[in-house]
């Protein structure tokens, strides 16, 4: 298998509490794979660690061919893997389109800078309309952020990620919280900013993962219970009585 992304033995304690415990996972080229369990099974710390926010107390993590285990966050970054909502502000006040911009300006210049001349910023007009056509938000562009539904907000944080310009993206519960309209075109837009990319998702409605993910590993307790395509991981006893059936 081409993986892009591959962990051995990755390991996380907390004053001698493993909430991630000798993880070997193995996410596709190209694949979207869903990282699923029950509350407190170690999702979030396995994303923190995947994109360096948490140092592994053991195990490594390669990353397109390189060992990325002690790598920084923004090393991570500018390799490709980003996180959604790493870059979390959504500058309420900003238009739409002002958002993206800064996104840009901040992935392509290092820091960012509300001082600069509106001409600098325009030069990003180009691909930050780009963006939002590919997030479905072409037509909001000039609206000010605070006034987009939820859903819109999260199409807009995924736009700015994509500013960064990832090969994959981890995506920490795209749907949550969300209506179930709003939940459809996160669903389609996964799928849109999958193309070309690799996923790897946490998301708690199996519905969603059932119809987007290509892979699922399940985690309980920190440790792998069961990997594989959905319909064959939903069917195993272990992840019925673990997760599914609760
Ligand atoms: P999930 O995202 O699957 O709900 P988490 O990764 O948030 O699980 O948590 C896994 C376990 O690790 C939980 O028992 C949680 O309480 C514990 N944990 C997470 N972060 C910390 C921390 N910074 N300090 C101590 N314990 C933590």
């Amino acid at each position: 298998m081409d993986a892009i992304l591959e962990t051995r033995g990755l390991s996380k304690q907390f004053l001698g509490f493993s909430a991630v415990s000798d993880v070997s996972l193995a996410v596709r080229r190209g694949s979207i794979h869903g990282l699923i369990g029950p509350n407190g099974a170690g999702k979030t710390t396995c994303f923190n660690l995947l994109t360096k926010f948490l140092p592994p107390s053991s195990g490594t993590i390669r990353f397109d061919g390189r060992d990325i285990t002690r790598m920084k966050p923004a090393e991570v970054a500018r390799l490709g893997l980003v996180r959604s909502f790493q870059i979390s502000a959504v500058f309420p006040h900003l238009s739409v389109l002002e958002n993206v911009r800064v996104a840009l300006q901040r992935a392509r210049g290092g820091s960012y800078d509300f001082w600069r001349s509106d001409a600098v910023l325009r030069r990003y007009d180009a691909r930050a309309r780009e963006l939002l056509h590919e997030v479905g938000l072409a037509g909001f562009a000039d609206q000010p952020a605070v006034e987009l539904s939820y859903g819109r907000k999260r199409a807009l944080e995924i736009a700015t990620t994509l500013a960064l310009e990832p090969t994959m993206m981890l995506l920490d519960e795209p749907t949550a919280g969300m209506t179930a309209e709003d939940v459809d075109r996160i669903v389609a837009l996964v799928r849109r900013v999958a193309a070309g990319r690799t996923v790897l998702m946490v998301e708690h409605n199996l519905k969603v993962v059932e119809g987007l993910c290509d892979t699922i590993t399940v985690l309980t307790r920190g440790k792998v219970l069961a990997e594989g395509p959905y319909a064959e991981v939903s069917r195993n006893p272990e992840v019925v009585a673990a997760y599914l059936g609760s």
